[in-house]
C-alpha cells in the first residue's frame, strides 16, 4: 500500500476570515479523492491524507486554486488571524499576511501557534495563542506564552509593546528562533516561556529590533 501523509491546507490570510470558496472545497475533495481523509482542525487548517507520492503535484495544485498548503506535525500553522473587519489598512492586513509568509511551516519543538488581532477587540484570540500579535493604532503589542489546554489554562503575557511594522517580522521570528534553540525536548511553548521567563525574552526580542 502506498504511504500516505498529511498536509495543511488553510485558505489565504484576507478580509472575511477563514473561508474558502466553492470552487476550493471541490478542487480539495477531488484532488484528495474517495480514498483520503479530510480533518478539520481547531487552528484554521485542514489536515488532508494523501498518497506520499502525489505530494508535489498536489500541493502545487491547490496552490494553483488559491490556497495555502505547509507541512503538519511539529510546524508553526498558519497565521490565525481575524477577519479584518475594520478593513484591510486599518486592521494591517498587509503585515498579517507578512507574518503567515514568515512562520508558517517552521519545523518547531512542539506545533506553535500565532495569532494576529487587528485592533484590542482581539476577536481571534490572540492571548490565548502561543504568540499573539495586536495591533494598537499605528503600532502592534507583542504578547507570548498563552495555552488554552488543560484545566489551567493560561494568557499570553505581554513581551513588547509598540512595535512597528518593520519590526514585527522579525521579531516573532527571533521568538520561534530562540524556542527552536533552547526548547528542551518537545517542550511546548507556554511552558518554555514560564521557564526562560518574559524578561528574558523581552531582551533577546530587545535586541533584534533595536
Ligand atoms: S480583532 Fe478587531 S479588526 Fe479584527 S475582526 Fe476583531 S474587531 Fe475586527
Amino acid at each position: 500500500m502506498d504511504e500516505r501523509i498529511k498536509i495543511a491546507v488553510s485558505s489565504p490570510v484576507q478580509v472575511g476570515g477563514n473561508i474558502m470558496s466553492p470552487e476550493q472545497l471541490v478542487a480539495i475533495g477531488t484532488l484528495i479523492g474517495p480514498e483520503g481523509k479530510i480533518e478539520i482542525t481547531p487552528f484554521r487548517q485542514l489536515y488532508a491524507e494523501i498518497p506520499a507520492h502525489r505530494e508535489r503535484e498536489i500541493a502545487e495544485r491547490l496552490r494553483e486554486a488559491g490556497l495555502e498548503v505547509n507541512p503538519s506535525g511539529f510546524t508553526t500553522k498558519s497565521l490565525i488571524a481575524c477577519n479584518f473587519c475594520k478593513g484591510a489598512e486599518e486592521a494591517g492586513l498587509d503585515i498579517a499576511r507578512q507574518i503567515d509568509a514568515a512562520v508558517a511551516g517552521i519545523p518547531t519543538p512542539a506545533p506553535l501557534k500565532v495569532g494576529y488581532a487587528g485592533c484590542a477587540l482581539g476577536t481571534s484570540e490572540p492571548l490565548l495563542k502561543d504568540i499573539g500579535i495586536v495591533k494598537m493604532r499605528n503600532t502592534f503589542d507583542l504578547y507570548a506564552g498563552g495555552d488554552p489546554k488543560g484545566i489551567k489554562p493560561s494568557f499570553a503575557r505581554l513581551v513588547l509593546t509598540g512595535l512597528t511594522e518593520q519590526d514585527l517580522v522579525p521579531a516573532v521570528l527571533k521568538l520561534i528562533d530562540y524556542y527552536k534553540e533552547y526548547a528542551k525536548g518537545k517542550e511546548k511553548f507556554s511552558k518554555f516561556v514560564n521557564r526562560v521567563s518574559i524578561e528574558r525574552l523581552f531582551l533577546i526580542v530587545s535586541r533584534t529590533i533595536r
